[in-house]
């Protein structure tokens, strides 16, 4: 299955396109159920689905180390 993924404009963060209701999806969304909470689709996982859901938590470990905020909205583990 191919995801397509578009940019946030306001957190810019990317955001994964339901290949079923068109919705833009969270990584927060998908991060335990691996389903769309729009359609219930459930959603194939996927190298770049696993990517997606990674990605703030990869992006939270490099603002720890460089001192930047990519966002607001990262959780810190
Ligand atoms: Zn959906």
């Amino acid at each position: 299955m191919q995801y397509e993924f578009k940019k946030n404009e306001n957190t810019n963060m990317r955001v994964l396109v339901c290949p079923n209701c068109n919705e833009d999806l969270m990584y927060a969304d998908i991060e335990i159920f691996r389903m769309c909470p729009f359609c219930n689709k459930s959603l194939q996982q996927t190298g770049e689905l696993e990517d997606f859901i990674l990605e703030p938590i990869i992006q939270s470990w490099v603002a720890k180390y460089t001192g930047q905020y990519p966002g607001k909205d990262i959780v810190y583990f």
